[in-house]
């Protein structure tokens, strides 16, 4: 995560479809959900109502376990909000320490060359912010975690993981901010325009890049061999038009419990691939109605989608910011040792805080944005797959770390997929929708 910049999927390091499919805690204290005995109304005679099969499915779910998710997931919107408050509190710091100032003048100092001094500005910058936010990123990441039986991995793997990551947010970062300060230097007034638009051709070159390069250097990745789950998802592929010729299995046990699959790359470089929770502990009626899932993502054109979305967003932020930086400049500028303009390397604290206020404030947005294409890529697994018990299943377990049955406004604003409840509903309609099969 590129630190102060907010909290786009995108500039994380990892691809934007990376997301959980299902989770499956497994500690022996977990409390298992009731064995997965075929809902009466899903064999009965009667027509299926959908609304009574998504209860039958809801219903499976012990109290406890549907507590434990529930604060896990609530606890989630909190940290956006401490997150948020936290990376303000250093920006501010950071300004009215003239810390900024001071930071930007070691880097006049170093070098006479402008995308120079942006470079080690920005390595300064993240620096020394990684290290303020790392008390809760390490109770966010790790402790947390650990809390809710989501993670076996020790500290010093997430930490070595954290340290790779830093060294990415350097490299990448330093790169970006080179582009976006000569786009800052040259176009005063358009900035906003020409800065969205190369924030675009990132937004590509990562998602291009990500499978490649970038998620290698955290997990291995393996063909998936056994034709048994291999054929029959191969088989759906192919007949959706995915020329694909290998399932690709990520070794993810070593960070988490949780079951997922996710679609990363661009033209070439797109794969799909699930995890080895998935593999081990989910059935092929489950595995093969996730992996629809994604191949909708795939077909229905999903990562071009969202990255046009979220680039139409960050051209919004950058006009937030254009809209509330002079202010701001000409109130505190002189005490925080600010030159004025936008371009002023020392001013990106405020940028990022900027940037970052109109991201939280868009989050209901964003998170519409991303819920809709899922429930068009559940709809799209439905009818591929066929198969929607397998995916309620699958839906219920990812109940274990996300809330199954949210509020309709709650469901609007934190939800970056459909919730369990919604998801089921959409599987037992399509279920209910069937013609009977030919004789
Ligand atoms: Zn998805």
């Amino acid at each position: 995560m590129i630190v102060g910049l907010g909290s786009t999927p995108f500039l994380s390091s990892r691809s934007w479809a990376q997301e959980q499919a299902s989770p499956t805690p497994a500690s022996a204290s977990e409390p298992t959900p009731t064995p997965a005995a075929t809902p009466e109304v899903i064999t009965s005679e009667a027509p299926l109502d959908p609304m009574a099969a998504t209860e039958v499915y809801l219903a499976r779910v012990p109290a406890d376990a549907r507590a434990r998710s529930d604060a896990y997931f609530e606890g989630g919107y909190w940290l956006q909000l401490w997150n948020y408050l936290l990376s303000a509190v250093i920006a501010l710091v950071l300004l009215f320490t003239r810390l900024s100032a001071r930071l930007r003048d070691v880097a006049e100092r170093i070098t006479r060359f402008r995308a120079l001094q942006t470079a080690l500005y920005w390595c300064q910058y993240l620096l020394v912010t990684t290290l303020l936010g790392f008390p809760l990123a390490v109770y966010q990441g790790w402790y947390r975690e650990h809390q809710y039986g989501m993670s076996n991995q020790t500290f010093a793997a997430w930490a070595t993981e954290q340290e790779i990551g830093l060294c990415l947010g350097l490299i990448g970062g330093a790169l970006a901010m080179m582009v976006l300060y000569a786009v800052l230097r040259r176009a005063p007034r358009t900035w906003w325009l020409w800065g969205a638009l190369a924030a675009m051709a990132f937004l590509v070159i990562s998602a291009l890049i990500g499978p490649v390069f970038i998620s290698p250097l955290f997990n291995k990745y393996t063909t998936l061999d056994d034709p048994k789950l291999r054929d029959p998802i191969l088989s759906l592929a192919r007949a959706n038009g995915i020329p694909a010729e290998n399932v690709y299995v990520v070794d993810e046990s070593k960070q988490t419990k949780r079951i997922s699959a996710n679609v990363s790359g661009l033209f070439n470089t797109t794969r799909i691939s699930l995890n080895d929770n998935l593999l081990n502990r989910c059935s092929p009626a489950e595995i093969e109605g996730v992996m629809a899932h994604e191949m909708g993502h795939y077909v229905l054109h999903h990562g071009y989608i969202l990255i046009a979305g979220f680039s139409f967003f960050i051209l919004l932020g950058f006009l937030f910011v254009k809209a509330t930086f002079a202010g701001a400049v000409a109130r505190f500028g002189s005490r925080w040792g600010l030159r004025g303009p936008v371009s002023d390397l020392a001013a990106l604290p405020l940028f990022g805080l900027l940037f970052s206020t109109f991201f939280l404030l868009a989050t209901p947005l964003t998170n519409t944005l991303v819920r809709t294409v899922e429930a068009e890529a559940d709809i799209f697994g439905l009818n591929a797959a066929r198969q929607p018990d397998g995916m309620s299943e699958a839906f219920l377990k990812l109940g274990e770390y996300r809330k199954l049955s949210p509020g309709p406004m709650e469901e609007f604003i934190f939800f970056d997929h459909p919730s369990g409840r919604s998801r089921i509903f959409m599987a037992m309609r399509w279920k209910a929708q069937q013609k009977p099969p030919p004789p």
